[in-house]
Order: structure tokens, then C-alpha cells, then sequence
């Protein structure tokens, strides 16, 4: 299988892979996580991409697309299937991603979009919480608790810059005007899937499954 996530920001789409990876033994890559570990690391690639991903801007196709193409390569490679969360995000990544599947003749099995309303969207991104460490996912609705720590690995939690009220604004903005239209884009194509993202996450979780072909 080889399947892509779409969704606004804080639908569950990373929550969702990851149920999903273990689920059908998939290898999982999130654009995003990986982003976030090149800033750790303060790579070239990273200290270009945190200017954007700072004020909830995309960073550019041509990087993005230069990293997939070197993932696609590995997976391909590895023969195992996957599953991409955060990409594709603009049509030029979606038109890319295809061409690169055609070349090793490789068809997207789907691309699952997770629908969730905007309302919705910003109480859960408004009251999420990442490990330093190892980027585990928390939700506090009413504020981090004091001395609340990764319950996974023990790490440090924090709210990323672009999680913070100011800027999922933005974020929501960016996703209406760039990445939405991928919505008909897929269904063109007659690839998309479409699930009720809301609820709680084996909720979800079921009825992607239900819906995934095999
Ligand atoms: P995410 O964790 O998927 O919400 O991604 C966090 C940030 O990383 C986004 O707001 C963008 O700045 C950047 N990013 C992740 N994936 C992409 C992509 N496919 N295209 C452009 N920017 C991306």
C-alpha cells in the first residue's frame, strides 16, 4: 500500500499514521517530524526550514520535493509499503509525487482525507503538547499541568511555535488556499477516500480502516 494523508492541521493525520503503520506493518515518513529533527539538529536544511515553519508558511516546493524523492527512493527500494503525513501539501508536490510513483511504476493506492471542522481544529491544535525528545503527541485542554513530563520516554514538553494561537490562524489560512484544492485534485483522480475525522482516535482509526481497500 501506498497511501497519503490530507487534512488541515491538528485533523489527526499524524495520530492516524501512526495506528496505521503499526497496523499494516507500513513505513511511515511525517514531513513535518522530520523538519522538526534537521532545526534540532541545526542542518542547512533546518535552520532554512524553521524561517517558515516558525510563522506556519510552507516551505518551498523544490526543497520538499527534493526530499521526497530521496524517501520514495528508500521505500521503493526497501519493497515495504508506506504511508506520507504533511506530503503532498501544494498541487506541484501532488503532481510531483505522482510522476515519481509513475517512474518506478508505483501506484498510489489512496489518498485519505480526514475532515474535520475548522472549530474543532483549533481547540486541538490550541491545546497541543510535543515531547522535546522524542515528538510524542499530547492533549491538555485546560493547560499543561505542572511538572508534566513525555509519560513515553520522560523528555521535556512544549508547545511548538506553531501551535501557539497567533500563528495556527495562519496555519488554517494556508491550508485553505494551498493545500484544500489537493481535496479535488484526488478526487479526480479517483483516488481519494474521505473520513469523518472526529471523535476519538480508534473511533477514527475504525473507520479508516473500513474504508482502506484489502
Ligand atoms: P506538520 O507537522 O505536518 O504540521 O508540519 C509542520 C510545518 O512543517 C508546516 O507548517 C510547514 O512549515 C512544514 N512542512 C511540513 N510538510 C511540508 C510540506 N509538504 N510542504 C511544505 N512545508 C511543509
Amino acid at each position: 500500500m501506498r497511501l497519503i494523508l490530507l487534512g488541515a492541521p491538528g485533523s489527526g493525520k499524524g495520530t492516524q499514521a501512526d495506528i496505521l503503520k503499526e497496523k499494516y506493518e507500513m513505513e511511515k515518513l511525517s514531513t513535518g517530524d522530520l523538519l522538526r529533527n534537521e532545526v534540532k539538529a541545526r542542518s542547512d536544511l533546518g535552520l532554512n526550514a524553521q524561517s517558515y515553519m516558525d510563522k506556519g508558511a510552507l516551505v518551498p516546493d523544490k526543497i520538499m520535493i527534493g526530499i521526497l524523492e530521496k524517501k520514495v527512493a528508500q521505500f521503493e527500494a526497501s519493497g515495504i509499503g508506506y504511508i506520507l503525513d504533511g506530503f503532498p501539501r501544494t498541487e506541484p508536490q501532488a503532481e510531483a509525487l505522482l510522476a515519481m510513483l509513475e517512474n518506478y511504476n508505483a501506484p498510489l493506492t489512496a489518498a485519505l482525507y480526514i475532515e474535520v471542522a475548522d472549530n474543532v481544529l483549533i481547540k486541538r491544535l490550541s491545546s497541543r503538547w510535543t515531547c522535546k525528545a522524542c515528538l510524542a503527541i499530547y492533549n491538555y485542554p485546560e493547560g499543561l499541568p505542572a511538572g508534566e513530563k513525555c509519560t513515553a520516554c520522560g523528555g521535556e514538553l512544549y508547545q511548538r511555535d506553531d501551535d501557539k494561537p497567533e500563528t495556527i490562524k495562519y496555519r488554517l489560512q494556508v491550508y485553505q488556499e494551498k493545500t484544500a484544492p489537493l481535496i479535488q485534485f484526488f478526487q479526480n483522480k479517483k483516488l481519494l477516500l474521505s473520513v469523518n475525522g472526529c471523535g476519538e482516535v480508534e473511533e477514527v482509526a475504525k473507520r479508516i480502516i473500513e474504508i482502506l481497500p484489502g
